[in-house]
C-alpha cells in the first residue's frame, strides 16, 4: 500500500507526526518543505509518521528559470524518485495519508496553483488525500490548516485547524 484514499475520512494526526512537518517547514524556511504524513495501511484514519520529501523548485528553476518561474521560496516540486519510490512501494506496510508543504512568508492557504495540481481533471485528485499547508513566518510555523474535498467533491476546503502549541514551543 502505498497510498490511501482518505478524502471524507476524520484523521487522527498524532501530535509527533504534526510536530515532525512542524520542523521540517521551520527547518526549510525561507524555502518551502514537502512530503507526506504517513499511518499504518490498514487503519485509514490512523496518521502517525511524517515523510519529508526533498524539494528540488530550486533546481528547475535554475536548469530553466523560463520554464519554472518559482523558486523555492514560493513553489515546490517533490523529488521525482523519492515520490517515484513511495507511490511504487505496494509492499509497505504504511501508506501516505496527507500532502504537505509549507508556505514560507505566506499564509496556510492553498494557492490557486495548489488547487490546479491537486486534480488531474475536473473532479479527479492527483492523490487521494488530505492536504497539509503550514505557514511559516520569520522561521517559526505559526499556522496548520488542512484540506479535504468538499461534498460535491470537486473543490478542497479547509476542514480543521491544527493546533501548533505544545509546551515546548
Ligand atoms: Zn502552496
Amino acid at each position: 500500500m502505498a497510498i490511501a484514499a482518505t478524502t471524507g475520512v476524520s484523521l487522527e494526526i498524532a501530535p509527533e507526526a504534526l510536530a515532525a512537518a512542524i520542523a521540517a517547514a521551520e527547518q526549510a524556511w525561507p524555502r518551502e518543505a514537502c512530503g507526506f504524513l504517513l499511518g499504518p495501511g490498514a487503519n485509514s484514519a490512523q496518521v502517525d509518521r511524517f515523510l519529508e520529501i526533498q524539494n528540488v523548485q530550486d533546481e528547475l528553476h535554475r536548469e530553466d528559470p523560463a520554464r519554472h518561474a518559482r523558486t523555492a521560496h514560493t513553489g515546490y516540486t517533490f523529488e521525482p524518485r523519492a515520490l517515484l519510490d513511495l507511490v511504487m512501494d505496494e509492499t509497505a506496510p504504511v501508506a501516505a495519508k496527507v500532502a504537505f508543504h509549507s508556505h514560507p512568508d505566506g499564509c496556510a492557504e492553498l494557492s490557486s496553483l495548489d488547487r490546479d495540481r491537486a486534480f488531474l481533471q475536473e473532479g479527479l485528485l492527483t492523490y487521494p488525500v488530505q492536504h497539509l499547508v503550514i505557514a511559516v513566518r520569520d522561521g517559526r510555523a505559526c499556522e496548520a490548516r488542512l484540506f479535504d474535498l468538499d461534498q460535491a467533491g470537486d473543490r478542497l476546503v479547509c476542514t480543521r485547524t491544527l493546533n501548533l502549541l505544545s509546551e515546548s514551543r
